[in-house]
């Protein structure tokens, strides 16, 4: 299925333009962005032309670009057609956490703010998953904005909650950048000593 993201608008973007006109085969279609302010600066996201809202991603479904939600045919997403420790493969990660630990689904980029810990479930716990995916989304944001690859091992520590940037308020965590390579101890085992 034919997508477009916004980071390959990067140009039309920097130039300050509200949108792009795109064009394939004999179609056209004016694609509106959005500019969200965030800790760090501004982000830009595509407008949904059906639904109205922000999207990184949208999919030609019926002559028409528009987002993952308003495709008639869901479009195939799965893992192995992404790089490995990008920014598809994080969001990826993010949305199969978001399921495992009932946060369920969520708008990019996450924020925290808009998932409250619901009745009956652990606080403290649940500050820890929002942790996580609030973690995972700093190192997306990264991806796209830096082309940043992430180490296994590195997004390993996050998921499993052992980065000890984990430890950061939620707020840094949504706000700034976050050196995560450096959130662990390297295990050395020694064999045959
Ligand atoms: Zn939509």
């Amino acid at each position: 299925m034919a997508f477009i993201e916004i980071k390959q608008f990067k140009k039309v973007i920097d130039k300050g333009k509200q949108s792009a006109r795109i064009k394939w085969d004999d179609k056209q279609q004016t694609i509106f962005f959005s500019r969200v302010n965030v800790g760090y600066g501004c982000k830009v996201f595509f407008i949904c032309s059906c639904c109205g809202e922000n999207r990184t991603m949208l999919y030609l479904d019926s002559n028409i670009f528009k987002c993952v939600n308003c495709c008639t045919v869901k479009p195939y997403r799965g893992i192995q057609n992404t790089t490995k420790g990008g920014d598809e493969y994080l969001g990826y990660k993010m949305e199969r956490f978001a399921i495992k630990v009932g946060i369920g689904s969520f708008d990019y980029p996450f924020d925290y703010l808009q998932h409250f810990c619901p009745k009956g479930k652990h606080k403290d716990k649940w500050n820890k998953n929002l942790s996580i995916m609030q973690a995972l989304e700093n190192m997306r944001t990264q991806s796209i904005f830096f082309n940043k690859i992430w180490n296994q091992k590195t997004i390993q520590s996050v998921e499993s909650g052992k980065n000890k940037y984990l430890k950061c308020t939620l707020l840094d965590l949504k706000e700034k950048f976050i050196p995560f390579d450096n959130g662990f101890d390297i295990q050395v085992t020694h064999k045959n000593k």
